[in-house]
């Protein structure tokens, strides 16, 4: 059993400094249990607590695994420089809580993208020993060829690596559209694997990572969710 006061659990969960998470407390907008609790210093298990910040209930989590449907013109990078940062897509608590994206998607890439602040997740799930599939929607500017297809599957020479990258699947899905599975995440790696095989990469779309789709979770783009246990289960 975890107990920890009530400072620390909003400070923990994003609200703010500990000095703001006090005064917060102190002017009555924190309440446990629907009680408001006016002494920052009370003390609470942390295993399955839920409390009011401003009248809106929220869950203690350790951490957060959240999947992002992204839409286009937001970029992955912590300090954006052209378009927005996929973080004003959530709730401000997350930013405090330092979520990052696991890897990252181009702005103009849109679909499924996981945040997390649990470092070892991220760690794990970005790392290129763990092979994890990514599944890719692209909609190309030139005609899917059973060619363009084989070259993608045999692996072409992309110019800053030592060799050749291969999709690890791929097929046509519509006369402009194809699916690939990427193992590795290398910078811009679909679109740079579609020219160097001889298209170009007019829109792309993450639609898994692992067994994860983003058909099961149902997101519009912009919507967010946290993913349970059985769905991170399903990120390998
Ligand atoms: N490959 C790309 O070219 N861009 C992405 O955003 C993801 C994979």
């Amino acid at each position: 059993m975890s107990k920890l006061t009530l400072d620390r659990i909003l400070q923990s969960q994003g609200f703010g400094t500990r000095k703001w998470c006090r005064t917060l407390v102190a002017d009555g907008d924190v309440a446990v249990d629907g009680n408001t609790v006016t002494d920052y210093r009370a003390a609470f298990d942390t295993a399955g607590l839920e409390f009011d910040v401003f009248g809106e209930r929220w869950a203690y989590r350790e951490h957060v695994y959240i999947a992002l449907n992204k839409p286009s013109d937001y970029e992955c990078s912590r300090k954006p420089s052209h378009h927005p940062g996929v973080l004003t897509l959530l709730p401000e608590q997350f930013g405090w809580r330092d979520v990052q994206p696991v890897g990252r998607l181009d702005h103009d890439t849109t679909g499924l993208l996981l945040l997390s602040d649990d470092g070892a997740f991220i760690h794990a799930q970005s790392s290129p020993k763990r092979h994890v599939p990514k599944l890719y929607l692209a909609t190309t500017a030139d005609a899917v060829t059973d060619e363009l297809i084989a070259r993608l599957l045999a692996g072409v020479q992309l110019h800053d690596e030592p060799a050749p990258l291969a999709a690890e699947r791929c097929r046509a899905v519509g006369p402009n559209q194809l699916e690939i599975v990427l193992e590795q995440g290398k910078y811009h790696q679909v679109k740079r694997m579609l020219a160097a095989a001889g298209n170009h990469c007019a829109a792309l779309q993450r639609t898994a990572i692992g067994r994860l789709t983003l058909d099961m979770l149902g997101l519009a783009e912009g919507e967010w969710t946290y993913l349970d246990a059985e769905q991170m289960a399903l990120l390998v």
